[in-house]
């Protein structure tokens, strides 16, 4: 159903965001359909929103057409496991250790839903969603066409896939997993251990949108500062140095603006401490940005989203 003038803070886990000109949650693929009929109708940009725990939505919000695919299938057959894209990555992870299914335990505590997760590969402790995927559902925006792709076909890459590349010309609805029969506790404590470990080391107590900035490749690292910076190099698959480390070292961990902070706990994350403004983290998004390129001249690239929209 349309509807108008929704607030996107309330679906951002940042709690950051003005309202969506038009919002439109879909449970089956036939209301994702009837959803960009819609779109086209009222000629309006269309954005597909997830979980939102990847989003700075701008305070002004969005002028177009918010698309919520919230198709909620989670069914098993055999090792194959079946998950609508707006099922949560902590409820499909709930799903496979209730039924002894192993493969996705790497994902313990990573936000947001599969939709989002696909169209990033998003990844965590060496493991990646491509991993296990069989196929993905999705449908073209323009045409309402279904297409079934197989894992190769998805053109899975370091937090990319052909959703990215196609950037908002499809809406995921549904992915096949080929996971491993395994053992209830263990996939529980596997799950549970990647959940602590985020809990120590993430500033989880404030809103957030998790790392701000990508870690950088080790062979993106000016020749002349690499004895100096190139050391406890991380594999991410690809060895790179943590940007933490390096706005850390360039004095900024605690640093405000507004309602937003660099974290204390882990300074890639920027905290929306007291009611912050997406001007707020943009504000020290650039300050990050403007002190580490002065420090080591090297040139930070986003991890998160912008939503950005132009008025026409
Ligand atoms: C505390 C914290 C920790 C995190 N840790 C990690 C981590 O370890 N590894 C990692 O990779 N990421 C991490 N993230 C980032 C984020 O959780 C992931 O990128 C997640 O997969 C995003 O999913 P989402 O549903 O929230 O997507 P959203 O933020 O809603 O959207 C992200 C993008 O996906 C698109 N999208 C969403 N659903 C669909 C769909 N059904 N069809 C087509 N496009 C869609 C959106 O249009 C948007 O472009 C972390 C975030 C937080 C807050």
């Amino acid at each position: 159903m349309l509807q108008e003038n929704v607030s996107l803070s309330a679906y951002a886990s940042y709690k950051i965001g003005g309202p969506a000109r038009f919002f439109w949650r879909a449970k089956t693929t036939s209301d994702i359909r009837r959803g960009l009929k819609e779109a086209k109708r009222l000629k309006a940009p269309l954005f597909i929103l997830g979980g939102g725990t990847n989003l700075l939505i701008p305070d002004k919000g969005f002028g177009g057409f918010v698309l919520k695919p919230d198709v909620m299938t989670l069914t098993r057959r055999g090792n194959i496991v079946t998950a609508g894209a707006g099922v949560s990555i902590s409820d499909l992870l709930e799903f496979t250790a209730k039924e002894a299914l192993s493969g996705l335990e790497w994902a313990g505590g990573l936000p947001g839903t599969l939709g989002g997760a696909i169209r990033g590969n998003a990844g965590a402790f060496g493991g990646e969603t491509k991993d296990s995927i069989v196929r993905v559902k999705s449908i073209d925006v323009r045409t309402g066409k279904i297409a079934v792709r197989k894992k190769n076909a998805c053109r899975f890459n370091y937090r990319s896939s052909i959703f990215k590349e196609r950037n908002g010309k499809e809406v995921i609805v549904e992915a096949v997993f080929s996971l491993k029969p395994g053992e209830r506790k263990a996939i529980r404590a596997g799950i549970r251990e990647k959940v602590e470990y985020r809990h120590s080391r993430h500033p989880l107590e404030y809103p957030n949108i998790g790392s701000i900035f990508k870690n950088v490749p080790v062979d993106e690292i000016p020749r002349s500062r690499r004895k100096e910076l190139v050391r406890n190099v991380k594999t991410d698959p690809i060895p790179v140095i943590p940007t933490a480390r390096l706005v850390s070292q360039a004095g900024l961990r605690g640093v405000s603006f507004g309602g937003a902070m660099i974290s204390v706990k882990h300074p890639n994350f920027i905290v929306n401490v007291c009611e912050a403004s997406a001007k707020d983290v943009v504000a020290l998004m650039s300050l990050v940005k403007h002190e580490v390129r002065k420090k080591f001249s090297i040139r930070l690239t986003e991890e998160v989203e912008l939503l950005h929209w132009e008025e026409s």
